[in-house]
C-alpha cells in the first residue's frame, strides 16, 4: 500500500450509497504533511509535462491543488460553482452534476485566466462518475488551452468515471483507486499499482 492508501485505510469511513468520507485528513481537516507528499508524487508522474496551470473545482480541490502547484510553481485557477450565472461572453461555462450533493450546478471559469496557450493539469480529490472532470475538461477544450494530465487522489475504480476518462486517452494519474469498499464491514480494497 503506498502513503494514501495506508491513511485511508486507517482513518477513511465507508458510508452507505458509496460514499468514502475522509474528512479528517483530507477534505474537511486537511493533513498539510500528507497532501504535501501527494503534490510531490504529482510532480513524480506528471513532472515531464510543460504545465503552466493547475485546474480544479471549488471547494474541496483547492487545498489540494494549492499543495500541488506548490512543486510545479505555477498558479492555481478554480472553477466556481454557480446555480445561475449571467452570460456576458466573459466567461467558460459548463454543467456539473454533483455525486454528493445530488443537483446540477454550472461551473465558470473567467477567460482572463485560462489562454490557448496554457498547458493544464486538473487535480481533483475524487473521481467517481466523472461528471465533475468533464465539466472542467469541457471548460478547458472551450479555451483552447491543452490537458496535459488529470491527477486525482481517491478514484473510485467501481463507478465508471476513471474508465470513461482514460478511453478518452488523457493521462489520468489516481494516487488510490479503491476497487471495492464495504459499509458494514468497513473493508476497502484497493486496485494493485505499481511502486
Ligand atoms: P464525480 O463527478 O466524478 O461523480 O464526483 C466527483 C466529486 O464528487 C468530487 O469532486 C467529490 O467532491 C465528490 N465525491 C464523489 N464521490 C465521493 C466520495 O465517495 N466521498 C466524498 N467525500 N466525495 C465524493
Amino acid at each position: 500500500m503506498n502513503f494514501l492508501e495506508e491513511r485511508i485505510v486507517k482513518d477513511g469511513v465507508v458510508k452507505p450509497g458509496n460514499v468514502l468520507k475522509v474528512d479528517t485528513f483530507l477534505n474537511h481537516q486537511m493533513d498539510i504533511d500528507l497532501i504535501d507528499q501527494m503534490g510531490a508524487e504529482f510532480k513524480r508522474r506528471f513532472g515531464d509535462a510543460p504545465i503552466t496551470k493547475i485546474l480544479t473545482i471549488e471547494a474541496s480541490g483547492i487545498g489540494i491543488a494549492c499543495l500541488v502547484a506548490r512543486h510545479f510553481h505555477v498558479p492555481v485557477v478554480f472553477a466556481k460553482k454557480s446555480k445561475s450565472i449571467n452570460l456576458d461572453g466573459e466567461m467558460y461555462v459548463a454543467e456539473v452534476e454533483s455525486f454528493t450533493h445530488k443537483c446540477k450546478n454550472q461551473i465558470i471559469v473567467s477567460k482572463k485566466v485560462l489562454k490557448p496557450e496554457d498547458h493544464v493539469l486538473i487535480i481533483d480529490d475524487f473521481l467517481a462518475n466523472g461528471c465533475a472532470l468533464q465539466g472542467l475538461l469541457s471548460i478547458v477544450t472551450e479555451s483552447g488551452a491543452s490537458v496535459e494530465g488529470i491527477g486525482i487522489a481517491i478514484e473510485k475504480g467501481f463507478q465508471p468515471g476513471g474508465r470513461m476518462i482514460r478511453n478518452l486517452g488523457y493521462h489520468l494519474e489516481s494516487l488510490a483507486i479503491v476497487d471495492g469498499m464495504n459499509d458494514e464491514t468497513g473493508e476497502i480494497t484497493f486496485r494493485p499499482q505499481e511502486a
